[in-house]
């Protein structure tokens, strides 16, 4: 597993901190405390580089020193610094310019939820996936958190005829625009589904490509090999894609691995980013995968086989036809995620894994929980002790 760790950790920079340990420990400390060695005018400039950005994949000095105002020789010595700091890279190549690196808009984001007075420490990395880093995250009065920073676009695109396809269509978008968008679409689901009533962790606050979110005291169920009463687990699970449909929602990774599991054996579902609408073209196969995968799961974890026969009891058709609790993703563009947001990321999610549904990697580890990649068991064994 090392090398394939390693491939998906490398792009993080910066190493040190991190209590994950195991095979890999390239988590990167995210210390929101070396904010404080950046002065207004280091934020300025990379605020200008971030603007920049809007229309230049690289970012002109002279349009750098024009928006941060600031002169050639303050411009440069602030952009020194920053360099050093690696928040931005430098290039040379067409013209002089800088542009953001993943480390430098982690810093906007971070020093934006820090101004509000919502963070003031962010901690260990408990996770990483394919789309995104993990990290705790904790404020003035140490209040548990999650910081999920969204990185879209961080893994080499499968299909190099789409990658064609892809940039050609669509010049303009960057890592930096899908994971904005990524996170804005997960915080607006997490939300509205908390207000429903759903058992998801309370969405506090989404800054550029950051979702600030409660931490859940559970455990992810991929980690859980015994229940007290697995039935009535089995049936939270099916119950919950049932009831996100009959709210017109398909979650599309509703796995063991986005199912996490209080001490008394309550459900709660995070990992939103990829979720449709159940008036989606695909709706029906999604709905179908989620509910096998769930089926799937407790047959092979836990030798539990449903009496009720959950696949005909909770059929798309019934359970679409049995809406009765208004759809939910009509609030959800009401809520400013509309349907550009919408349509990009499922352009990229088809460009990217062949399908706008759940992600390759989880898939396939799904089949065999061995095949957890080292970090992943390292952060969940930390989850493990704070809850233990
Ligand atoms: P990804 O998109 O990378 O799969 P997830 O949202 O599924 O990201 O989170 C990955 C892991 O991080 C989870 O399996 C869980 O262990 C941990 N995690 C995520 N959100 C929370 C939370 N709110 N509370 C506690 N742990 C969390
Ligand atoms: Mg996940």
């Amino acid at each position: 597993h090392e090398g394939r760790c390693h491939g998906r950790c490398s792009h993080v920079g910066s190493m040190g901190g991190g209590g994950g340990g195991g095979a890999c420990a390239t988590t990167m400390k995210l210390d929101p405390s070396a904010l404080r060695y950046l002065s207004k005018d280091d934020f300025r400039v990379l605020t200008a580089v971030e603007l920049g950005q809007r229309n230049h994949e690289i970012v002109p000095t002279v349009l750098v020193e024009r928006i941060a105002n600031l002169g050639r020789g303050d411009a440069y010595k602030v952009a020194k610094n920053l360099l050093r700091h690696k928040l931005v890279h430098h290039e040379r190549k067409k013209y002089d310019g800088y542009r953001l690196t993943t480390l430098g808009y982690d810093y906007l984001a971070i020093q934006a939820l820090v101004k509000k007075g919502l963070i003031s420490g962010v901690g260990t990395q408990i996770g990483v996936g394919k789309e995104s880093d993990i990290f705790e995250a904790t404020d003035e009065q140490g209040r548990a958190m999650v910081l999920k920073l969204h990185r879209l676009g961080r893994t080499s695109f499968r299909a190099v005829k789409n990658k064609r396809d892809y940039l050609e269509h669509r010049k303009n978008f960057s890592w930096l625009y899908l994971s904005r968008l990524a996170a804005k679409k997960e915080f607006a689901f997490m939300r509205a589904l908390g207000e429903h009533g759903f058992p998801v962790p309370e969405a506090i606050e989404v800054n550029r490509h950051c979702v600030l979110m409660e931490r859940m005291a559970a455990y992810p169920l991929v980690r859980v090999r015994n229940l007290g009463n697995v039935q009535d687990v089995y049936r939270q699970a099916v119950g919950l894609v049932a009831r996100l449909a009959q709210h017109g929602l398909i979650h599309c990774d509703f796995n063991e691995f986005n199912l996490m599991i209080t001490e008394r054996e309550e459900l709660i579902v995070i990992d939103f980013p990829q979720m449709v609408s159940t008036s989606h073209p695909n709706a029906k196969m999604f709905y179908e995968r989620d509910v096998r995968c769930i089926v799937d799961w407790f047959h092979k974890q836990y030798r539990y086989d449903d009496v009720d026969d959950a696949e005909s009891h909770f059929s798309f058709e019934t359970v679409v036809g049995r809406s009765a609790a208004g759809l939910l993703d009509k609030e959800l563009r009401a809520s400013g995620y509309d349907k550009e947001c919408e349509d990009t990321l499922e352009d990229w999610r088809k460009a990217s894994h062949g399908d706008s549904g759940s992600s390759e990697e989880e898939e396939e580890l799904s089949n065999d929980e061995e095949e957890l990649p080292e970090l992943e068991r390292a952060a969940l064994d930390v989850t493990k002790l704070e809850v233990g």
